[in-house]
């Protein structure tokens, strides 16, 4: 995930490495995405979330291609109150938290492009949807992964028109704006999903991020990434990192758990 505004930052996916020596914070021990090790978890039954009223009506984004990956935010009006409709609370997190931006993380070809693993599996891209307590500052992130299927049944008619929109986006520094459903780009099906605290996984790598890495994935056509890989970018996704002993929780009716 990425809150850097600055689209002229001097870094680039070919050399994640290499990050630290500009941004120190890259080389900390708490940093994102790791790998999860889902034997490795602690069981934990989190109270549920809470999304705002108008979380699952359509709203006007902007998505723009900030030259490392394409960024898409509530789309800024001065005559209303439009980004105070997208927060969520609840489980077990300190407040309400304020939608951000979201954007993807994908690879140059399906074997990889998501930023976390489960058990050492990629999957081919991964969503993050990054939000702030205005009070805390506190910065949570909501990660999906993606699957790759190649029927139209199982197509999802959001996040392909997503791939169609955003592929436009060529140059670094374009923008668009589009109509999107939050709710419908995000598949809380179930209450599946692993807790643990890292850092942006673009520079500056800033650590205290909460991170809700979701098991339950979203269906796209390989088509549709390969619109993202060939018009974009060929890689956005940073390497796993160190888990340097942290702990991570998964809530309690996680598929993962074996012993359930
Ligand atoms: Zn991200």
């Amino acid at each position: 995930m990425s809150l850097t505004t600055n689209a002229n930052l001097p870094w680039t996916y070919d050399n994640p490495p290499e990050w630290y020596k500009r941004y120190p914070y890259a080389n900390g021990t708490c940093q994102s995405p790791i790998n999860i090790d889902t034997l490795d978890t602690i069981p934990h039954m989190y109270p549920p979330f809470v999304f705002s009223s108008k979380y699952y009506l359509d709203h006007l984004f902007t998505s723009t291609n900030t030259g490392q990956q394409i960024k898409t935010t509530l789309f800024k009006r001065t005559d209303d109150d439009s980004d105070d409709v997208l927060w969520f609370s609840g489980s077990s997190l300190p407040g309400r938290f304020h939608f951000v931006d979201f954007h993807l993380h994908w690879g140059h070809n399906v074997r990889c492009g998501s930023e976390h693993e489960i058990n050492g599996h990629r999957f081919p891209a991964e969503v993050h949807f990054v939000y702030r307590n205005r009070n805390s500052e506190h910065i949570a992130v909501l990660a999906f992964f993606f699957t790759v299927v190649n029927d139209d049944a199982h197509d999802h008619s959001e996040w392909k028109r997503y791939a169609e929109v955003v592929s436009q986006l060529m140059k670094a520094h374009s923008t668009t704006t589009c109509t999107f459903n939050l709710g419908q780009l995000m598949p809380i099906v179930n209450g599946e999903f692993f807790r643990y605290v890292g850092s942006l996984t673009t520079p500056p790598c800033t650590e205290g991020i909460i991170w809700t890495v979701f098991s339950h994935t979203i269906p796209i056509k390989g088509k549709s990434l390969n619109l993202l890989r060939q018009n974009v970018l060929g890689t956005a996704y940073r390497p796993t990192q160190p888990l340097n002993g942290r702990t991570i929780f998964r809530n309690y009716y996680s598929k993962y758990d074996i012993n359930l």
